[in-house]
Parts: structure tokens; C-alpha cells; sequence
């Protein structure tokens, strides 16, 4: 009886108490329990429509307080599916920190923003192997979340951390000396045309670099001011993200942008302020997706982001040179001048998972290929695995109150159909192929479809492959290797290009 009275007092607090509103919410609440039953034996494919019914309940809620808590389990159930498969998904692990952060970008001020960079850091330690990371993200946590509720919790891990990484306790920062302090960054947006000013305390040292679709400013020897918020930019055909980086004492502004065609900047005075003037490309994003043109190839990670680490191998170091080899290959072996291929990154640089499909969006891209590593806690595990991603055409909400393995079923056939699956088949086997006629111990373990819904929803076949176990000592070892890495860069390629003559054979 008293039990009773418990679950229908929690029930009644978590609806009225706390205000959550939202229907699908509150009915999603409950499949995530399901979920972590044992009623539910396939979890990859029952979290996927936890996860997709969580998105909608954020859609479409109109309180922030709801819109926060379905972020916040989307990052709980892609973090219970990395702790449950055990199978070294490490792509689960990505996409648990990617919402989480998105919560502590969208909505700072709520009461769940400690608690997802709780369990940021908590990935990046127990799933990703970089002790260093968590322990940024636990000092940010500390330092903008005095009171949070989630301060033991972070306090405790700090200290096993440390204890098990002694290392880390005698990195002392270098005192570093600013010589320039940015104040405020201001935009003014035109059609095809942008403009942003940076407001410093004194005359500017900096660096601009063109990226073709993206800029990278490298301020010298600048503090950001403490009264300086990102929310300077509130304009709303701004639709840009604006990252800011620090490395040591200089800071690392990127902006994603659309096709550069000019870009121009100079400093002003009174105040001392660097204005960059950058004209965007829009037209080509009206290309028919009749053949294959375009492709994008997304080397995962990078900058503050290190990936999984092993052995002092990052996955963000391997997954660039891996994409920079894959273009190369592709240049040699598709016809010339009838493709493009673009990099989302280039440099050692942090983009957004979001950001790395809208890229590929904008540019009406008809080919993703994401590059990743596996990794594992258990290091025995290796070889190759491919994700696709599908083409999302609508979220709609799938009801969970019939038989679930049925809805499962169909959700399976629907996939089967997919452009994507096709996609990924043929990359995986083309790779595992090249793999096992030069290599021993090149272990497949298939193509899969992972439930992305949330962050990412392409509009073309899109893969994710992850090449290697970085974690297994073998694998760690051959990927530092530049043959092994030319090899899957030829195997990703090859795969590529199959596909291609398959697509254009259907289509004649
Ligand atoms: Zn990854």
C-alpha cells in the first residue's frame, strides 16, 4: 500500500509538481522506464523510438522547462544505450555528449545544465578514455554551477579522476598573460551578406583564415570579457553558430558559413573593433538530386572535442588524416571534374554534430560519410562497423501502447528499404575486403542502423564508419600506421565509387 501511495505521489509530482505538461513527454517518461526493464529485449531499436518520441515532446512543447527535460533524457537514453550494449558503440557515447551539450547551449539556465555537464564529463572519463577532457568539464561545471545540485556528484569524480591519473594534478597552469580583451561581438546581416564586429579593449593581433565554408579567426593574446555574452547575437536571420575557443592565451572564433565568394576585414577605432565583411553563395543549393555531384566526408571530432583516447592515439587526429586520404583517393578514381567533395573540417578544429549535417544540407550534398574510431572498454573487441543514418522526411510520434515488437518489425522493414542501407553495405564490405586481403584479424561486425533522429537528420544516404577499434592495443597500433590508414582510406573510396555506378545504373 505504501508503495502504491510513492508511485502515485511521484507520478503526481513529476506531472503537477514540477509542471511538465507535455502528454508525450510524460508518456515518454515512462517508456524510458520500460526501456530499462527487462521486458524490453531489443534495446537498440525500442531506444530509438524513446529517443525519436523524446524529440517530438521537444518540438512541440512550449514550456522551456519541458523542452529542457526532453533534451536532458535523449542524452539519459543514449547514455543507458552506450552502458547497455557494451558492444564499444562509441558513436552512442558521441551522440550522449552532443545532447547534453545542446541542453547546456539551449536552455543555460536550467535547473538540468549541472547535471548534463555531470554526465559530459562522465562519458568522456568512463567511455572515452580522456581524463583530461572530463576534467575540464567538471571545473566548468564547478565554476558556473557553484550551487548546483550536482556539485558532490562532480567533486567526487574530480577526485577519482585525479587519484587514477596523478599526472593530471601537476599540469599547473601556466600563467598566462592577455594583452587584449574582447568586449562584445556584434552582426549585421543582409541577404548573402554578413558582417561582424569584434570590440576589443585595445588594437587587435589576430589571424583570419577562409575555410571556403567556414572562417577561423585566431585572436592573439585575448581574455573574453566577463560581462560578455554570447547572446550579443540575437539577431534572428543570423542564423549562424559562432564557436568560441580558447588555446592557450589566444582565442579561436569559427563561424560556419555558406559558400564564401568574398571576404573582406579590416580594424577600426574608437573603440578598436575588427570588422569582417563576408558575402555568401546561395544559388547552388538549388541543384536536382538526379546524380551524385556532391559529397561530403566528416572527419569526426576535433579541437576541444579529442574523441576517444588510447595509448595517447585521439580518434579526432586519426578520423582528419583518414578524410584528407579519402578525398585524394576519390579525386583519382572518379571521373575528373564532375564531382565535388568537401571536408567539414580541415583543421583540428570543434564543430558541432548539428552543424556537420547542416553543412552537408546547405550544400544539397548527395553523399555523408562520417569517419570515426571504436572504442571499447572491453579491448579485446575490433574491426569494422558502419552505421546509416536515414533520410528523415517526418517525426512523427510512434505510439508505444501496442505491441512494441511489432512497431519494432516495421520500424526494421521500413529501414530495410532505405538508399542509406544500400549505401552502407557497399562502403563496409568494399573496406572489410581491402582490409582482410592485407591484414590478419579484421573482424566485421556489420551495418546497422543507429537512431540518430534527434541530432541529426540528413537529407541524403548518409554512413558513419567507424574503422578501427582505437582501443584495441592491435588496432591502437595500426592506425598510427600511414599504410593501414592509406589502406581504409582506399577501402572507404572504393566503396564510394561502387556506389556511385550503382546509383547511376538504377536511375538509366
Ligand atoms: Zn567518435
Amino acid at each position: 500500500m505504501i508503495k502504491k501511495y510513492i508511485v502515485l505521489i511521484i507520478i503526481f509530482s513529476t506531472t503537477f509538481l514540477y509542471g511538465y505538461t507535455n502528454p508525450i513527454l510524460i508518456k515518454s517518461l515512462n517508456d524510458y522506464k520500460l526501456l530499462k526493464s527487462k521486458k524490453i529485449k531489443n534495446k537498440e531499436a525500442f531506444s530509438s523510438i524513446v529517443i525519436q518520441n523524446f524529440y517530438s515532446a521537444y518540438s512541440n512543447s512550449k514550456s522551456k522547462k519541458d523542452k529542457a527535460l526532453s533534451l536532458y533524457m535523449i542524452g539519459k537514453t543514449y547514455l543507458y544505450l552506450t552502458e547497455s550494449l557494451k558492444n564499444g558503440y562509441e558513436i552512442y557515447a558521441d551522440l550522449t555528449i552532443s545532447s547534453f551539450y545542446r541542453l547546456t547551449r539551449e536552455f543555460p539556465h536550467s535547473s538540468l545544465s549541472d547535471d548534463a555537464y555531470y554526465y559530459i564529463a562522465y562519458t568522456y572519463y568512463f567511455h572515452k578514455n580522456t581524463p583530461k577532457t572530463a576534467l575540464r568539464i567538471i571545473n566548468t561545471l564547478l565554476r558556473k554551477y557553484p550551487k548546483g545540485d550536482y556539485k558532490i556528484k562532480a567533486l567526487t569524480l574530480k577526485k577519482e579522476i585525479l587519484k587514477k591519473n596523478p599526472k593530471l594534478k601537476k599540469i599547473v597552469k601556466p600563467k598566462l598573460i592577455y594583452k587584449n580583451k574582447l568586449l562584445k561581438i556584434r552582426d549585421f546581416v543582409g541577404v548573402n551578406y554578413f558582417r561582424i564586429v569584434f570590440d576589443f579593449l585595445k588594437k587587435p593581433e589576430y589571424d583570419i583564415i577562409n575555410q571556403e565554408f567556414s572562417i577561423s579567426i585566431i585572436l592573439k593574446s585575448t581574455l573574453i570579457s566577463k560581462s560578455f555574452k554570447i547572446i550579443n547575437i540575437n539577431n534572428k536571420n543570423f542564423n549562424k553558430r559562432i564557436n568560441i575557443e580558447k588555446d592557450k592565451n589566444n582565442l579561436i572564433i569559427s563561424i560556419n558559413t555558406d559558400k564564401i565568394v568574398n571576404l573582406k576585414y579590416f580594424v577600426l577605432k574608437n573603440p578598436y573593433r575588427l570588422v569582417i565583411d563576408v558575402e555568401e553563395q546561395k544559388e547552388f543549393i538549388l541543384k536536382p538530386h538526379e546524380r551524385i555531384q556532391t559529397i561530403v566526408l566528416d572527419p569526426g571530432h576535433g579541437g576541444k572535442d579529442p574523441g576517444a583516447m588510447y595509448y595517447g592515439l585521439k580518434e579526432k587526429d586519426v578520423t582528419l588524416k583518414i578524410a584528407k586520404m579519402v578525398r585524394s583517393y576519390l579525386y583519382k578514381l572518379l571521373p575528373k571534374n564532375k564531382f565535388q567533395i568537401y571536408l567539414t573540417r580541415q583543421t583540428d578544429r570543434f564543430i558541432e554534430l548539428e552543424d556537420r549535417v547542416k553543412y552537408a544540407n546547405r550544400l544539397n550534398s548527395d553523399l555523408f560519410v562520417s569517419i570515426h574510431c571504436n572504442a571499447s572498454k572491453n579491448k579485446n573487441l575490433k574491426g569494422l562497423q558502419t552505421f546509416y543514418l536515414n533520410p528523415s522526411r517526418d517525426r512523427v510520434q510512434i505510439d508505444t501502447s501496442n505491441d512494441v515488437q511489432a512497431i519494432i518489425d516495421d520500424l526494421m522493414k521500413m529501414a530495410r528499404v532505405s538508399e542509406s542501407v544500400k549505401f552502407a553495405e557497399t562502403v563496409h564490405y568494399t573496406l572489410f575486403n581491402v582490409l582482410k586481403k592485407r591484414y590478419k584479424y579484421i573482424e566485421d561486425h556489420g551495418v546497422k542502423k543507429a537512431p540518430f533522429y534527434v541530432l541529426v537528420s540528413t537529407k541524403m544516404p548518409a554512413i558513419l564508419v567507424e574503422v578501427s577499434f582505437i582501443s584495441n592495443p592491435l588496432e591502437n597500433k595500426r592506425l598510427r600506421n600511414i599504410y593501414y590508414l592509406k589502406n581504409i582510406s582506399y577501402g572507404i573510396s572504393k566503396g564510394i565509387v561502387k556506389y556511385i555506378k550503382h546509383a547511376e545504373f538504377t536511375k538509366n
